[in-house]
């Protein structure tokens, strides 16, 4: 039986590695279809662990774009509007906007605006 607890930790993995044994342990041997959403390339439009290694064994994928905040096309990166040299910064509207490949900037949210 799963508990919350268990839930909880495989909700916060510490490694992929870590979180892909829990969920052998946890959830593989239960009757369910787990279901996974999630961002695929992180601010700079790289992989984003452990999303490449989930498609790589998932049955079924649907990618889901958003529109582009510049042109409206459809959009697949994640702008960073603000910059932070940190792989996860958890912000809302006003540091992250959808952005299509050709909109897309990875540099802008990597350049330190200098202090004055
Ligand atoms: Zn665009």
């Amino acid at each position: 039986m799963i508990t919350v607890h268990k839930v909880g930790k495989l909700a916060n993995p510490v490694t992929y590695e870590r979180a892909w044994r829990r969920a052998q342990r946890y959830l593989f041997p239960l009757p369910l279809r787990p279901i996974v959403a999630g961002l695929d390339q992180d601010y700079l439009g790289r992989p984003f662990e452990p999303m490449p290694q989930l498609l790589a064994i998932a049955e079924y994928i649907t990618k889901t774009l958003a529109i582009c905040m510049v042109c409206g096309d459809p959009a697949n990166h994640t702008q960073r509007l603000v910059a932070s040299r940190d792989r996860v910064l958890v912000g809302a509207d006003d540091m992250y906007e959808a952005r299509c490949r050709h909109c897309f900037d990875p540099t802008l949210g990597t350049v330190e605006k200098p202090k004055c």
